[in-house]
C-alpha cells in the first residue's frame, strides 16, 4: 500500500450519526468513504485481495448500500454481480426469505435464475450489525443453487454479535470485515 495506512484512512472517512434513523441508533455513514477515491478504491482492493482473484464467480450486493461496494468488487474479481433486493423490485421469478428485526420483519428476494449451478459466491454489504441481513442473503444464495464462500463488509459492529449469529447458520463461510468496531 506504499505507506498508506488504509485502516486509519477508512476509519477517518466513517461518520457516526447519533439517533439516525431512530433514537438510540448510531448510524455509521460511509458516504465520506465513498466520496474519497483513495479510500473507496482501497476498500474495494482490500476485499478482492483478502479472497484472491479466481476464487469467486458471482458477487452478491445487498440493497441498497451493498450495491455500491459489491459492483466494483465484482468488476475487479472478473466476476458477475447479482442484486439481492427488497420485495417488488426484481421483475423475474424470485426466491425470497423473511427474517426478524428488532421490530417486525424484513424480506429479501433474488432472481431464481441468478446463478449457475456450483457458482462460488461472495456476499458484500456495508455494515454487519446483528447479522440477520447477511444470513438471509446467504440463505437465498443457497436456495438458488449456489455456494456462499465469503461475506465481506466494510464495517462490523462487533458488540452486536452478528458474526457469531451468521457463522452459526453458515459455518463454512469466510467472514471478513475491513473495519471492526
Ligand atoms: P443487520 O441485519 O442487523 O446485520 O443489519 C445490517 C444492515 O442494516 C446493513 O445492510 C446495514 O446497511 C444496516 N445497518 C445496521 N446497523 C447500521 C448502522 N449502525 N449504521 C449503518 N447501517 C446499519
Amino acid at each position: 500500500m506504499g505507506g498508506l495506512d488504509l485502516d486509519a484512512l477508512l476509519r477517518s472517512r466513517v461518520v457516526d450519526v447519533p439517533d439516525f434513523p431512530q433514537p438510540g441508533v448510531v448510524f455509521k455513514d460511509i458516504s465520506p468513504l465513498l466520496a474519497d477515491h483513495v479510500a473507496f478504491a482501497g476498500a474495494v482492493d482490500a476485499i478482492v485481495a483478502h479472497h484472491g482473484r479466481g476464487t469467486v464467480d458471482k458477487v452478491v450486493g445487498i440493497e441498497a448500500r451493498g450495491f455500491i461496494v459489491a459492483a466494483p468488487v465484482a468488476y475487479h474479481f472478473g466476476a458477475g454481480f447479482v442484486p439481492v433486493r427488497k420485495p417488488g423490485k426484481l421483475p423475474l421469478a424470485t426466491h425470497e426469505t423473511a427474517y426478524d428485526l428488532e421490530y417486525g420483519q424484513n424480506v429479501l428476494q433474488v432472481h431464481e435464475n441468478a446463478f449457475s449451478p456450483g457458482d462460488r459466491v461472495l456476499i458484500v454489504d456495508d455494515v454487519l450489525a446483528t447479522g440477520g441481513t447477511a444470513a438471509a442473503a446467504a440463505r437465498l444464495v443457497g436456495t438458488a443453487g449456489a455456494e456462499v464462500v465469503g461475506l465481506s463488509v466494510l464495517l462490523e459492529l462487533e458488540f452486536l454479535g452478528g458474526r457469531a449469529a451468521f457463522v452459526a447458520e453458515h459455518p463454512d463461510v469466510d467472514v471478513h470485515a475491513l473495519l471492526p468496531y
